[in-house]
């Protein structure tokens, strides 16, 4: 089981952004920005573009709900959706609060944030 299989089910703790039942969000524990969040399929395949037409077609429509939520309660100008990285074996789509094109330096130091402050931006972005 990949660790967002864990998160999913609740074995590991996450601050929950959405859920429906093919999907879900959760803030990025080591974010970029403020708001930096992780959509997921709850059907475990390793490669997003392995995964079939209708569950590929709906993540996309997934995330944009939670971009709009994220353009209307964060500062910023828009929400870049990044899909990089060999860590960990679960497509997974990144949202990161954009103002600057810099902000998606995935080499920067990220941010700390306390429990508070993750919980705090759930909230925020919550659908
Ligand atoms: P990637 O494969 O896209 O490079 O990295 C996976 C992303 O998942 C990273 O941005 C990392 O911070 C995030 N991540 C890894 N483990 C956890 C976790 O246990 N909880 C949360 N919320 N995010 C995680």
């Amino acid at each position: 089981m990949t660790i967002f299989s864990k998160i999913i089910e609740g074995v590991i703790p996450s601050y929950k952004v959405a859920e429906d039942d093919n999907y879900y969000a959760f803030l990025d524990i080591n974010p970029l920005a403020e708001g930096h969040t992780l959509v997921v399929p709850k059907k475990e395949v390793d490669y997003i573009f392995d995964l079939d037409e209708k569950t590929l077609a709906g993540m996309i429509l997934f995330a944009k709900k939670i971009a709009k939520k994220m353009d209307a309660a964060l500062d910023c100008k828009r929400v870049a959706v990044v899909v990089l990285g060999l860590e960990v074996p679960h497509a997974h789509i990144h949202l990161i609060p954009l103002n600057n094109e810099s902000d998606v330096d995935f080499k920067k130091p990220k941010l700390k944030l306390t429990p508070e402050k993750f919980q705090e931006i759930a909230d925020k972005i919550s659908i």
